[in-house]
């Protein structure tokens, strides 16, 4: 791989490695911004197939943390890490306390926090080699699981984008498809139960959606008809690249708002769904909540002051919505113009 030329191309100055033989540790922190302040993004601990790859996930995600810290307001720059994952057998613990050493010693220009392949055990072992770590157990002095957070973010995002597209201000009686009611997915239910949403949703996992049945009275389908449930919003809460050539035909809903990362295969697909009169509330946007609930870590936890963060994804969702319209571009491209905005004004 040409690691310059592909650090160029994401906008990059700062990536960092380090192999440690008897821990078995391969890791790269990539820090893509810090004017607004300390870099801050989870710790990925997969296989991949080759280094290349690693490096590729990492300086993507890394600068995908700039664009959500900016346009959600916080004082934090965009940084992320991956773990390449041993092949054979390796002492866990060893190589997050390795890993931490590695943190500790870049002094506080990378926090770093859970995500595909980590939980929160892991972010305890770091604690024990660095202060540089959020999403440590509320027994250990963090904040916990993130998802109920991020849930609540995304539920207001839907609130912002049921106001400005369908122009109701309540979500009684709207209808919401979930695809994928894991731990996002679930609280959103029961978030969107709570207001009076009506409520339809899939998952591979039967006692997942059996929960939703239950506590939400949730309608369940399979997992490959939820595109075709004629509905107000589809919440995408599973996987990345949902929305794409094959998806987007078969949508009947006048709103995509979800937390799933990534959700558009390619940019082009956000201006696709304009094409279809659908207003999309951009991922990193709508899914923040969680990044407002381990940012708070970094300055103490308080949770009155994480929800008063969170339930502001309203504002920031409504603005994108509004601005697209006013400049005739889809809202993935506003979110990207108001986030650099905010990174240019350091
Ligand atoms: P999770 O693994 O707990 O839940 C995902 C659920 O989706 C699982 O129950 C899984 O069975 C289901 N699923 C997978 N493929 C599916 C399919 N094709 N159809 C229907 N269901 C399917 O993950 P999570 O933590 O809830 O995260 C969900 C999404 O939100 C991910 O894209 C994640 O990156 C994003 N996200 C999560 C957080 C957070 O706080 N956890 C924060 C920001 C963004």
């Amino acid at each position: 791989m040409d690691l310059f030329k592909t650090m160029a191309g994401y906008g990059y100055g700062e990536v960092h490695v380090r192999r440690d033989e008897a821990s078995g540790l391969s890791a790269i922190i990539a820090i893509h911004d810090t004017r607004l302040g300390p870099s801050l993004g989870g710790c990925r601990f997969i296989h991949y197939a080759d280094e290349g790859a690693a490096f590729t996930d990492a300086l993507r995600l890394a600068r995908g943390m700039s664009y959500k810290a900016a346009i959600t307001g916080l004082d934090l720059g965009g940084g992320k890490s991956v773990l390449i994952r041993p092949k054979g057998e390796f002492d866990r613990a060893r190589l997050f306390e390795d890993f931490g050493r590695f943190i500790d010693n870049l002094g506080g220009r990378y926090i770093t926090a859970e995500d595909s392949g980590t939980a929160t055990a892991d972010m305890d072992v770091i604690r024990t080699k660095t202060k540089f770590v959020t999403g440590v157990s509320k027994e250990k002095g963090g904040s916990g699981d993130p998802s109920p957070y991020t849930a609540l973010g995304v539920r207001r995002g839907i609130e912002a984008s049921v106001k400005f597209k369908l122009g109701r201000a309540s979500l009684d009686g709207v209808h919401v498809t979930v695809q994928g009611v894991g731990h996002v997915g679930y609280y959103l239910c029961k978030e969107l139960h709570a207001l009076g949403a009506r409520l339809t949703v899939c998952d591979m996992d039967a006692t997942r959606t059996a929960r939703c049945a239950d506590e939400f009275k949730a309608t369940v389908v399979a997992a490959d008809s939820i595109l075709d449930v004629e509905a107000d919003v589809f919440a995408p809460c599973a996987l990345g690249a949902g929305i794409n050539d094959e998806t987007i035909p078969r949508l009947k809903v006048k709103i995509v708002a979800g937390a799933a990362n990534n959700v558009l295969a390619e940019p082009r697909h956000g201006d696709a769904l304009r094409g279809k009169g659908i207003a999309y509330a951009p991922d990193y946007a709508i899914n923040a909540g969680g990044l407002c609930n381990v940012a708070q870590e970094v300055q103490g936890y308080d949770e009155g002051k994480v929800r008063e963060r969170v339930v502001k994804i309203y504002d920031t969702i409504y603005t994108v919505l509004e601005r697209a319209e006013r400049e005739g571009v889809s809202p993935h491209v506003v979110a990207d113009r108001m986030a650099e905005e905010r990174l240019a004004q350091r």
